[in-house]
């Protein structure tokens, strides 16, 4: 499941193929954003903000051909459980039908988070032969001559070649046709956004939306604590915003994206073990000091992961060794005590409290493992 590390690197390797970059064509699946075309605008920035991915658009360059506006949007989308942004390589189209060459280097969004969703069906021709077309038709259209903002620079295969970076462009990049082979067939795009160099297509990415960039806040993000892995993470206030609601189960407040963005399950579930906490415990119930125990690793693991292609709660992990201490591990014995972890569901509910105007679905009861020894009722 996406949490704040996987958005983190999401938008890592969106920037690194699209900053910079403008949208020769693009192509929105859901129903709100048929008819938007956001094509002769540049990509600016792409912010993650806790679990949700901002992609910021400069103005349209000619205001009135703009169905959407003039002025500079951002494209919303969350990843939800299954959601994933991929980038394709257009250069290789020429080739790609090529046999022998169907080499892929799985999701960019693989980590330990398979997709989910096999198609089991044939490939589909849609994606990639509508692409193909839209682009050259595009490219035809009149709008090469606006195709960067920095002109003579490519943004994206110099960043490409950038070493270290777990989930490089060049990694992440891999042909459309590739998908089907790991289970996301075309029927689950919702959004691509194509440039000179690259094809962004987001997989099952929910409440896909254009919002002028300047009501972000309002519309958007506004809503949301402190990002865990935010420039402006503020410790402070999280605490604050997690003791501001006493009565709270601990292990429902860490998720409520209010209080702090960024937390998922897997984040959740860990965190609780790794700090002895009950997940069930109130708020006001834990003992002096622990609130900011849980928060701080919580921080920490995040921050431990988010450059890591294989997110992993129990340090570097070698091969064959489990990645985390509890997480999906319901009836096998706890690494620190041998008790078997127990399975239990807790109740998201309140998190649909959403304040802001998103129709994103939420999974009210989910599942968590937890050690009834090391983590018991106090
Ligand atoms: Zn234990």
């Amino acid at each position: 499941m996406p949490e704040g590390d996987s958005v983190y690197r999401q938008c890592k390797m969106l920037r690194e193929a699209l900053e910079g970059a403008v949208v020769e064509s693009s192509d929105f699946r859901v129903p709100a954003l048929a008819t938007s075309d956001v094509s002769g605008r540049t990509v600016v920035a792409v912010v993650p903000r806790g679990k949700h991915i901002l992609i910021r658009l400069s103005a349209a360059p000619d205001a009135e051909e703009m169905r959407s506006g003039a002025e500079p949007l951002t494209l919303h989308s969350h990843l939800m459980m299954d959601g994933t942004w991929r980038v394709f390589d257009r250069q290789r189209d020429d080739d790609a039908a090529r046999p022998g060459d169907a080499h892929t280097t799985g999701s960019a969004a693989g980590e330990n988070e398979a997709p989910r969703r096999g198609t089991g069906a044939a490939p589909q021709p849609g994606a990639r032969g509508r692409g193909a077309a839209r682009a050259a038709s595009s490219a035809g259209g009149g709008t090469g001559s606006v195709r960067r903002s920095r002109p003579g620079a490519s943004p994206y295969r110099p960043r490409a070649r950038r070493g270290g970076s777990v989930r490089s462009a060049a990694e992440a990049r891999t042909r459309i046709s590739a998908d089907v082979a790991i289970g996301q067939g075309s029927h689950t795009i919702r959004a691509i956004l194509r440039t000179q160099d690259v094809e962004a297509v987001g997989f099952d990415v929910k409440d896909v939306r254009l919002v002028p960039t300047r009501l972000e806040d309002q519309e958007l993000v506004g809503y949301l604590g402190p990002d865990i892995l935010g420039p402006d993470w503020d410790l402070e206030k999280a605490l604050e915003r997690l003791s501001a609601q006493p009565d709270r189960a601990i292990g429902t407040a860490l998720m409520d994206q209010r209080n702090l963005a960024g937390i998922g399950n897997v984040y959740r579930v860990e965190t609780l073990f790794m700090s002895r906490t009950n997940p069930w415990a109130r708020v006001d119930s834990l003992p002096e000091g622990k609130l900011r125990e849980i928060v701080v690793l919580a921080h920490k693991l995040l921050h431990l992961n988010k450059d890591r292609s294989m997110r992993s709660t129990v340090g570097q992990a070698p091969q064959g060794r489990p990645l985390f201490w509890t997480y999906g591990k319901d009836g096998q014995p706890c690494r620190r005590c041998g008790t078997v972890l127990k399975r239990g569901e807790i109740d998201d509910a309140l998190l649909t409290v959403d304040p802001a105007p998103s129709r994103t679905a939420v999974q009210h009861l989910r599942t968590i493992a937890w050690c009834p020894r090391c983590q018991a009722a106090e």
